[in-house]
């Protein structure tokens, strides 16, 4: 016989910061019982890999539905922050310097001079800069710089204390959490979700959040919507920096540094489709030490102190996968967050919990909907 956890209003697949997020959001609108199952440790994944850039007008190409998500989310950061604050006494690192995007060639110019004119077209900040000028915001930079631009809406945060915050903050709203426990299957009777089957046992509930990163489609069975997430390998090196040669995130089109308040200058990234293997390759450091010394020849002096490598969770249109499903009653998901899951987490938490609690399908609800997958059958 199956052996039987206390049963939970919510259960929410996955503790990364989607997941810590939704259980607080759910907590902090007062909903008890709320249980977060999972596998490894809560942010053990691509939640720590991250680098922490809250950047959306730096990546985008055209203003569209993501892009409006990505800048309300982002604009939420500061009240998020504070309020995690008052709860934990964690600061988050919430920075306001801005971000600096630098082209090194033609093409590098002619990608850059089209960001510029369309979101000064759609009355967003942006500044276009000398190589002088950006000079002055960052002296560390190249002398091969040949243009840059401003982003000072686009910022960054520590995506670790951020999950240490959230593990607080749901600690005291009476969050429960499993740890090293993973959910096998999600139990459906007559349309309806009666509970997950986890590793510790069964789990009564009627509401489950779908929270699991790059290994979601794992858990999902043949009744459910599936967006075939798969994970995208991003390895990252740290230098250390002490003292700290940038203020701002500084961005090429082929990489990007992240300097941080302990001494560490983060760089990044690859984008590759190695399956679940989390291994840090030659090749890999290879091309971020490239790209990170492109940005700043100062780098060359500096001590690479650590690497390692985290999975995206990309779904197969590269979009989030939100809220809930039309087919089974108490299925919501919180997924496909891909490279922007740290920028999207406080509005995940919040259209999830309005989802859950008051029913309320936000617009942002029904353009990210898993039901946009549900005629999908080939991989
Ligand atoms: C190198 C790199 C750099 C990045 N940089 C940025 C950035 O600058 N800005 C940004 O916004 N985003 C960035 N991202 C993306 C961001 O990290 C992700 O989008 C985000 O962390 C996804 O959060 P998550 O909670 O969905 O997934 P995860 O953090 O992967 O968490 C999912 C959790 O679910 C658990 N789980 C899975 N299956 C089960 C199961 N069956 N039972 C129990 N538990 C389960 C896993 O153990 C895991 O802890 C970056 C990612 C990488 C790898």
């Amino acid at each position: 016989m199956t052996e039987s956890i206390k049963p939970a209003e919510v259960v929410i697949i996955g503790g990364g910061v989607i997941g810590l997020a939704v259980a607080h959001a759910l907590a902090q609108r007062g909903l008890r019982d709320v249980l977060i199952v999972e596998r490894a440790n809560l942010g053990a994944e691509a939640s720590s890999a991250a680098a922490g850039m809250l950047a959306p007008q730096a990546e985008a190409d055209c203003d569209d539905d993501f892009f409006r998500l990505c800048c309300q989310s982002r604009d939420s950061y500061p009240a998020f922050a504070q309020t995690l604050k008052e709860e934990t006494g964690i600061d988050i690192e919430l920075e306001t310097s801005g971000t600096l995007y630098l082209a090194f060639t033609e093409a590098d110019e002619r990608e850059l001079q089209k960001r510029y004119e369309w979101q000064t077209r759609a009355g967003l900040e942006v500044e276009k800069l000398s190589p002088e000028a950006a000079r002055l915001h960052e002296p560390c930079i190249s002398a091969d710089v040949r243009s840059a631009l401003r982003f000072p809406l686009d910022t960054q945060v520590e995506n670790r204390r951020l999950i240490s915050a959230l593990a607080t903050a749901n600690d005291a709203l009476d969050v429960r959490v499993l740890t090293g426990v993973s959910v096998d299957s999600i139990d459906v009777k007559r349309n309806r979700v009666t509970g997950v089957l986890t590793s510790g046992g069964f789990v009564a509930c009627e509401r489950v959040v779908i929270a699991g990163g790059a290994w979601t489609s794992q858990v999902i069975n043949d009744a459910l919507p599936n967006p075939w997430i798969e994970p995208v390998r991003g390895q990252m090196v740290s230098f250390e920096a002490t003292p700290q040669i940038a203020r701002q995130v500084i961005y090429s089109p082929r990489g990007y540094v992240v300097p941080r308040r302990d001494g560490r200058l983060l760089a990044g990234s690859t984008t590759e489709l190695a399956g679940f293997d989390k291994r840090v390759t030659a090749a890999g450091v290879q091309s971020i030490v490239t790209s990170a010394l492109e940005i700043s020849p100062a780098i060359a002096a500096l001590p690479l102190t650590a690497s390692w490598a985290g999975l995206r969770p990309r779904a197969a249109d590269g979009l989030p996968v939100l809220g809930p499903c039309a087919e089974i009653a108490g299925v919501f998901y919180a997924a496909g967050h891909y490279r922007n899951g740290i920028l999207l987490t406080p509005i995940t938490g919040e259209l999830l919990a309005g989802a859950i609690l008051d029913e309320e399908i936000s617009p942002p609800l029904q353009i990210f909907s898993p039901d946009r997958f549900q005629l999908m059958t080939v991989r």
